[in-house]
C-alpha cells in the first residue's frame, strides 16, 4: 500500500512538474491539466511554480492604488443568490445617491487620501436612465479630474443599453465620452449557465459578461476579470471559466488584471434557502490565486489578491502564491459587510506596510495600472 502511494505521488509530481515547464515557456494549459491543479496537485507546489512565475513577471514589486469604492445605489432587479446587498426599492434602507450625494461622498476622500481612482458600481436600477450616468460621470471628471473611472459591471451596462435602446458598443462609446475610463470584471461568477441558474444570474448572462469586455476591448477600453467560486461550482466549472477568458484576452489582451475571490454567504439566499453556510478556506483561496497565475502567465500579467474578503494576512499569503497586486484602499464599501462580514477600513499606509513587511517593494499604480510611484521595501 506505502509503495503504491509513494509511486502515485511520483506520478503527481512528473504531471506537475511538465505542467510547470509548459507555463514557464509560455505554453497553454489545457482543461484537464487545470483540474489536475484543482483535484489533485499540492498546494504548496502550486504556491511555488505560481510564484516563480510572477518572479519572472514582477520580481518583488507588488501594486496598488489608492481606491474609493462608491456603491451609488443598492437598488436592484436581478436579485442574484449569492448577494447580500441588494434590496427591491421598497425597503428602508434601499437608496440611490443623487450626483450632488455622490460628489460630496467623493470630496471626502479624493484630497484628503490622494485618490486615484473611483471604482463606482451599484444594483441595476430601473429608475436610472442613461442621463444620469453621464452626466454624473462628466461631472466626476469636471470636479475630480485625477480621478480614472473604473465603473457599471456588465449587468449595470446591458441594462442601460436596453433600456435606452443603444447597442452595447454605442452605449461604452457614449459612457467613454462622458468619462468612463474602464471597466471593473464584477458579474463574471462562473460562466457555466448550469451554475449561474443555481445562483440566480439569468441564462446566458455569461456569455453576455464575455460578449460586452469583448466589445469594450475591441474599442481599446480596458476592463478587469475575476471569478466567484466556494459556492456550487466544481472544478470543471473553473477550468472553463478560466480558459474562457484566456481564449478572449488572446483577442485583444484588454483585461489589465485577474481577481479570483470567494462567495461570502452571510445573508444570501444560497445561504438561506440553499444551505450554503460556510466560506471557502484558505486552501481554496490560495489554490485559484496559484492556478490562475500558473493559466495566464504572462498574457494577464496581474493577478490579484482578495484580501478585501479574506483579510490582510491571506493577502499577504496570496503574494506568496502568485498574486503581484494588492487591489486598493477601502473606505466605507458597502457590499461586503451587507453579508454581515466587516471589512473596515483600509488606508494607504496600511497597504504599503503590510507589502513592505514581507521583503516586497510597494508600487502605488493609477486606474490603468502605471506606476506613480515606489516605496522603499
Ligand atoms: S450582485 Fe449585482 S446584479 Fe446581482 S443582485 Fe447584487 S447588486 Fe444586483
Amino acid at each position: 500500500m506505502l509503495i503504491r502511494k509513494m509511486e502515485c505521488a511520483k506520478v503527481m509530481d512528473a504531471r506537475l512538474e511538465r505542467i510547470r515547464e509548459k507555463a514557464l515557456n509560455g505554453d497553454d494549459l489545457n482543461r484537464d491539466e487545470i483540474k489536475f491543479m484543482y483535484d489533485y496537485a499540492s498546494l504548496n507546489s502550486l504556491g511555488s511554480i505560481a510564484r516563480e512565475i510572477s518572479q519572472e513577471i514582477s520580481g518583488n514589486r507588488v501594486s496598488f492604488v489608492s481606491n474609493l469604492i462608491l456603491n451609488y445605489t443598492n437598488i436592484c432587479n436581478v436579485r442574484c443568490h449569492f448577494c447580500a446587498f441588494y434590496r427591491i426599492g421598497k425597503e428602508g434602507d434601499s437608496y440611490a445617491l443623487s450626483e450632488d450625494q455622490v460628489l460630496e461622498e467623493i470630496s471626502r476622500y479624493y484630497d484628503k487620501y490622494g485618490i486615484t481612482q473611483l471604482l463606482i458600481q451599484g444594483g441595476v436600477n430601473p429608475s436610472l436612465d442613461l442621463e444620469y450616468y453621464t452626466s454624473l460621470f462628466q461631472s466626476i471628471r469636471k470636479k475630480f479630474p485625477g480621478l480614472g473611472i473604473h465603473g457599471l459591471s456588465t449587468s449595470e451596462i446591458s441594462f442601460i443599453s436596453k433600456k435606452s435602446r443603444m447597442s452595447v458598443p454605442d452605449l461604452l462609446e457614449v459612457l467613454r465620452k462622458s468619462g468612463l475610463e474602464t471597466i471593473p470584471g464584477a458579474g463574471a461568477e462562473i460562466f457555466s449557465d448550469e451554475v449561474r441558474k443555481k445562483i440566480g444570474r439569468p441564462a446566458g448572462s455569461g456569455k453576455e459578461w464575455l460578449s460586452i469586455m469583448e466589445d469594450a476591448h475591441a474599442m481599446g477600453i480596458r476592463t478587469s476579470a475575476t471569478m466567484m467560486f466556494g459556492h456550487v461550482e466544481n472544478s470543471l466549472d473553473r477550468a472553463d471559466h478560466l480558459l474562457a477568458i484566456r481564449d478572449l484576452q488572446k483577442k485583444y489582451g484588454g483585461f489589465m488584471s485577474f481577481t479570483p475571490w470567494n462567495f461570502e454567504p452571510g445573508n444570501t439566499k444560497l445561504q438561506t434557502e440553499y444551505g450554503i453556510n460556510h466560506r471557502a478556506g484558505g486552501d481554496a483561496v490560495l489554490r485559484n490565486i496559484a492556478i490562475s497565475r500558473i493559466v495566464f502567465g504572462k498574457l494577464l500579467p496581474v493577478i490579484q489578491t482578495s484580501w478585501l474578503t479574506n483579510g490582510v494576512p491571506m493577502g499577504q499569503l496570496a503574494i506568496t502564491f502568485g498574486a503581484n497586486d494588492w487591489g486598493g484602499t477601502i473606505y466605507d464599501e458597502k457590499v461586503i459587510p451587507a453579508t454581515g462580514r466587516e471589512v473596515g477600513n483600509l488606508r494607504k499606509e496600511t497597504i504599503i506596510q503590510s507589502i513592505s513587511s514581507m521583503g516586497m517593494m510597494p508600487v502605488e499604480r493609477d486606474n490603468l495600472y502605471r506606476e506613480i510611484r515606489t516605496y522603499a521595501s
